[in-house]
C-alpha cells in the first residue's frame, strides 16, 4: 500500500505558543488566586470556557453541534463525509478548585491539531471532531464521566440531567441556564476512534524523565458512602455514657480508612474525602454523619477486600459507640486493557517525533474509559509537576504540553487519513 506508506512518513507540528496561550486564557476563566481554575460543570465559568472554545472552533472553520447533555462536537469534514469521524478531546470542566490542565489540555491540543492540519494543507479522508465532554469531573454533580457516559450508553441521560448539586440545583436546568442543553441527538452514531491526551496526575513520567505515557490499562476502582446514625442531645448536659455521637464514629473511620490506604501501597490507595455532619451545630451532639471515600487497586480481590475491610471497620466503630451504620457502595469500575494497536500507535508516533515514551496504567477514570467500549481508543499522558492534580498546584510545562499536542495531532492524522 504505497499510499499508506507515504502518509505514515508525514509528520505535522502544532503551534506550541498558540496552545499555551489558549491554555492560559481558558485557565483564567473562573481562575483562582492560587493559579488554578474553579469551573465545575454548568456554572458560569463552564459556560464562559465553552463559549470561548466554540468561538475558536468556528474561527478554525469547524462546524459546532451540541447534544442534549451539552457535549460539544467541533467537526472538520473529511473528503468522504460518510465515514465515521475520528474524535479527539477531553473536558473543560474542572474540580473545585482544579488546575489549568486536567481536561483543557486534551480539548485545546485537539483544536490546535486541527489548525496544524490546516496549516499543512492536509485534508483527511475521514472527518475529525474535537469534543468537549460535559461534567467529566463529577465535582458539582454526580456521577462524573457523565457526558461521555451518556454518549456511549454507559449511563442514562436522566442520571446526568437529574443530578443535584449541594444547593439542590438540578444539572439539566443548570445546563439549559448556561445555554448548553443542545438539540443534537446524544450518541447513536458510529465513531472511528477516540484519542485523548491528558496530564498524568501522577509522578511516574517525571521520575522516569519520560515525556509520553501510553496508557495500557485501567485499574479496579471503587468507593462508598458510609452513614453513621446516633441521636441528638445537649452538648453540655448529656453524660458521656449516654451520648450517641455520629461524628465521633465518622472521625474514627476517616483515620481507619487512611491507615488501610497506606497499607495498600503500592498496589492501591484509599482515602476518605468527604464528611457531612447533621445538624452541624456546636450545642448539639450530632445524630448523623456521612463519610465518602474512593479507592483504587491493581486487582479485583484487592479492591473488593478493601471495601469489605472498611465496611467491617465501620461496623466495629459503630458497635463501640452505640450508633448505627450503613454503607452504600458506589458503582465499581473493573480493569480493562486499551487495544494494543492504539498503544503502539502512540509509541510509534512519539518515537517518530523524538519523544521518549513508556507504558503505564491509569489509576482514575477518563472519558477515554467510556469511549473504549464503543471504538478503538488511545489515552496517553504527559508529565505534570510533582504529580499534583485536582489542585491549584497542577502544572504542565509548555514543552510537555506541545509534545503531547504534536503526538495527538499526528495520531489524529494517521487515524483520519486511512
Ligand atoms: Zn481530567
Amino acid at each position: 500500500m504505497p499510499n499508506a506508506a507515504a502518509s505514515n512518513t508525514r509528520l505535522i507540528r502544532t503551534d506550541g505558543q498558540r496552545l499555551w496561550s489558549d491554555l492560559m486564557t481558558i485557565g483564567a476563566i473562573a481562575g483562582t488566586p492560587g493559579g488554578g481554575s474553579f469551573r465545575p460543570a454548568a456554572t458560569d465559568g463552564d459556560r464562559d470556557a465553552r463559549n470561548l472554545f466554540v468561538l475558536w472552533a468556528k474561527e478554525a472553520g469547524l462546524t459546532v453541534t451540541i447534544d442534549g447533555v451539552g457535549n460539544i462536537f467541533a467537526r472538520r469534514e473529511g473528503s468522504d463525509p460518510t465515514l465515521p469521524p475520528v474524535l479527539a478531546g477531553s473536558h473543560l470542566d474542572t474540580q473545585m478548585p482544579g488546575g489549568k490542565f486536567d481536561g483543557p489540555l486534551g480539548v485545546l491540543a485537539a483544536l490546535e491539531a486541527v489548525r496544524a492540519l490546516d496549516r499543512a494543507g492536509i485534508h483527511t479522508r475521514r472527518p475529525i471532531e474535537v469534543v468537549n465532554w460535559t461534567n467529566e469531573e463529577g465535582a458539582r454533580f454526580a456521577p462524573g464521566l457523565a457526558g461521555s457516559g451518556v454518549f456511549t450508553g454507559r449511563i442514562g441521560q436522566e442520571a446526568l440531567l437529574q443530578g443535584r448539586d449541594r444547593n439542590g440545583l438540578v444539572m439539566g436546568e443548570e445546563l439549559a441556564r448556561i445555554g448548553y442543553r443542545g438539540a443534537a441527538p446524544i450518541g447513536g452514531r458510529s465513531v472511528d476512534s477516540y484519542l485523548e491526551l491528558h496530564i498524568e496526575q501522577g509522578a511516574l513520567l517525571e521520575e522516569a524523565g519520560t515525556t509520553i505515557g501510553a496508557v495500557t490499562n485501567t485499574q479496579y476502582n471503587g468507593g462508598a458512602l458510609i452513614t453513621f446514625t446516633g441521636a441528638n442531645s445537649h452538648a453540655h448536659t448529656t453524660p458521656m455514657s449516654r451520648r450517641r455521637n455520629a461524628l465521633a464514629g465518622a472521625a474514627q473511620l476517616v483515620v481507619e480508612i487512611e491507615r488501610i490506604g497506606h497499607a495498600l501501597e503500592p498496589q492501591g490507595a484509599a482515602s476518605a474525602a468527604t464528611m457531612d455532619v447533621w445538624p452541624n451545630n456546636r450545642v448539639i451532639v450530632p445524630h448523623r454523619a456521612e463519610v465518602g471515600f474512593l479507592l483504587v487497586h491493581a486487582d479485583r480481590d484487592g479492591r473488593d477486600g478493601t471495601l469489605d475491610a472498611i465496611e467491617a471497620a465501620a461496623q466495629r466503630i459503630a458497635l463501640a459507640l452505640n450508633i448505627e451504620v450503613e454503607m452504600i457502595r458506589a458503582p465499581a469500575r473493573d480493569r480493562f486493557d486499551f487495544p494494543v494497536e492504539m498503544v503502539e500507535l502512540t509509541e510509534e508516533i512519539a518515537a517518530e517525533l523524538g519523544h521518549a515514551a513508556m507504558r503505564l496504567a491509569t489509576l482514575t477514570g477518563h472519558d477515554a474509559v467510556n469511549m473504549h467500549y464503543v471504538c478503538p481508543t488511545a489515552l496517553f499522558f504527559v508529565p505534570c509537576r510533582g504529580g499534583w492534580s485536582h489542585s491549584e498546584l497542577e502544572w504542565c510545562s509548555p514543552e510537555d504540553a506541545t509534545a503531547g499536542a504534536d503526538v495527538l495531532a499526528n495520531m489524529i492524522l494517521r487515524r483520519a487519513d486511512r
